[in-house]
């Protein structure tokens, strides 16, 4: 059984490097974000109840993430461990996950803020069909143009220098917290993020002791 929690900021591959490992370690994956977007989306109690403090941005109140993580973990779906993603974001859901569960480690996938800066403003996706594109590694074959449909490639809304600057002060002020309480612990393992894809699941592998990549 193995059980981990992922961290990094925006950018930093959590979801590329979480699949990675799901695929060959039958882990589940646990998107506490995922689970209130599904609320939201089939209008259920709970999606009332986050539907407008999502669209804010802000953080859910913890009592009700709480339940959604124990309620989710209580399915023992999970036979052999999972990665929980999005989880815990301040100290004290850090304090209720160390006293309710046991995990194995804690990934924390480092990017400095100038390197998440340059990826997340790279990012560019198709007006016309929603294709995802970023002009570090993924670009179009031509400038400004899909691929798949040649609609026009632009930046989402909220990618804005200044948003990113908001978003990376947020990060740092709610999870340097729960990195030093799972630290106490030991059980941070910090990868740096900025190597290829291969690189950086090797890394995460090599420092928790799991097979290498078939
Ligand atoms: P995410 O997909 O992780 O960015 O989460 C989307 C939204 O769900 C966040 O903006 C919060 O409103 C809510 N949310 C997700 N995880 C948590 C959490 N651990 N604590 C509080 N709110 C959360």
């Amino acid at each position: 059984m193995r059980k981990y929690v992922i961290v990094g900021p925006q950018g930093s591959g959590k979801g590329t490097q979480s699949a990675l490992l799901l695929r060959d370690l039958d882990l589940v994956h646990i998107g506490v974000g995922d689970i209130f977007r599904w609320h939201v989306k089939n209008h259920t109690k709970i999606g009332a109840q986050v539907r407008r403090t999502m669209a804010a941005g802000e953080l859910v109140g913890d009592d009700l993430v709480e339940r959604i993580v124990r309620e989710r973990l209580d399915q023992h779906d999970w036979n052999f461990g999972f990665i929980i993603d999005g989880f815990p974001r301040n100290r004290r859901q850090t304090e209720f996950f160390l006293e309710s569960y046991d995990i194995d480690g804690v990934i924390h996938l480092d990017l400095p803020d100038g390197e998440v800066r340059r990826r997340v403003l790279a990012r560019r996706y198709c007006a016309r069909c929603g294709m995802d594109y970023n002009l570090i590694d993924d670009r179009p074959t031509q400038e400004g143009r899909c691929d798949v449909c040649g609609g026009e490639l632009v930046a989402r809304e909220d990618d804005t220098e200044e948003a990113i600057a908001q978003r990376l002060r947020d990060y740092h002020q709610k999870t340097d917290p729960v990195l030093e309480l799972f630290g106490r612990k030991e059980y941070v393992v910090t990868v740096d993020a900025r190597p290829d894809i291969d690189t950086v699941q090797r890394t995460i592998r090599e420092k928790l002791g799991l097979p290498m990549p078939r």
